[in-house]
């Protein structure tokens, strides 16, 4: 994933850490229509493990993807020591709109409060960050595909007097619902296509297993073909499935399936070669001085030898496949 610059680093950690993102006193005494909450309630909200001063830290805005796994299990082992053990599922489970019991008086309640305290103070520092910022941060990671799927641009688009932009959807990788302390930690934010993020992936926990970066399953996957049935399909399928991250990535985004519908890509391929055969370039080479036959078959298969990665759809189904049927 390509890093976003130190400047535009810096004037985020500057945004997330003003005052009105501060968790002091008049916060902490916010009304949610309880009567009290409990000093060590109050004393937990003032120490959270991400945060420094009221503040998030630098350190939880700037942490790399390995480092969000120590952050969530720092949060779930003070809150565990404060709340007993089921604290850490009551706070994973418990969503913005679960009530709370007014007297406060059993760790459950207590937890309930803390999840919906977190909760309330980072989606609008989200909210805000993904109006003021949101375009800026997707063009600044210079990624043009989504990493999920790779059959999608995730490119900003705007028009011509600049009124108007259409922008791709920001993922969280690790879900805010769940982990809502990683909802403006920048390894978090993941560019990435509305199919993907909002019908897919969803609130899938992918803190249990997950590929990292997320493009990394291409590497991977190796696509292939049957010539009778005209069907694609992942021939290392059985082994990434019995590896708990790469199965996580094909159940969520059905890989296999989505791709096997793109047959399209498989016969502009075998029609291209049926098209120019070997005797065929051959013919052309006779015909064409100073191209060898491999210099001919390049500049044929043009659009399949010198393919961008970044940006070409289907990149790796593309490569595979051509690499069956031409090669
Ligand atoms: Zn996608």
């Amino acid at each position: 994933m390509t890093k976003i610059s130190k400047k535009f680093e810096t004037e985020l950690l500057k945004y997330f850490q003003k005052e009105t993102y501060c968790s002091n006193k008049k916060l902490l005494d916010v009304d949610y229509g309880f009567t009290t909450i409990p000093q060590r309630t109050k004393d937990f909200l003032k120490n959270l493990t991400f945060e420094n001063n009221y503040k998030i830290s630098s350190d939880t805005f700037q942490s790399s993807y390995e480092n969000n796994k120590q952050i969530i299990e720092d949060f779930f082992i003070s809150l565990e020591t404060s709340y007993g053990t089921n604290s850490r599922d009551i706070f994973i489970n418990t969503s913005k709109n679960d009530t709370v019991q007014k007297t406060l008086d059993t760790n459950e309640e207590q937890v309930k409060v803390i999840k919906k305290f977190i909760l309330k103070k980072y989606s609008s520092m989200y909210t805000n960050f993904r109006k003021t910022y949101g375009k800026r941060y997707i063009e600044m990671t210079g990624d043009n595909i989504c990493p999920y799927c790779y059959r999608s641009y995730i490119n900003v688009i705007e028009s011509d007097e600049g009124t108007k932009s259409i922008t791709p959807d920001i993922d969280h990788f690790f879900p805010k619902s769940r982990y809502p302390f990683l909802s403006v930690c920048l390894s978090n934010l993941i560019p990435s296509c509305l199919f993907c993020n909002q019908r897919a992936k969803n609130d899938e926990d992918f803190y249990q297993s997950s590929v990292y970066p997320p493009e990394k399953i291409f590497d991977e996957i190796e696509f292939d073909y049957d010539v009778y049935l005209n069907k694609i399909y992942i021939k290392n399928y059985n082994y990434l499935m019995s590896k708990p991250e790469y199965e996580m990535h094909l159940n969520t985004f059905l890989i296999q399936e989505t791709y096997a519908t793109h047959t399209e890509v498989l016969k502009s391929i075998i029609n291209k070669h049926r098209k120019y055969k070997k005797s065929k370039i051959e013919d052309l080479t006779k015909n064409t001085i100073g191209l060898s036959s491999l210099d001919i078959k390049k500049v044929v298969f043009y659009e399949y030898e010198f393919m961008n990665k970044k940006r070409e759809l289907l990149y790796k189904l593309k490569k595979d496949l051509y690499k069956k049927i031409v090669k």
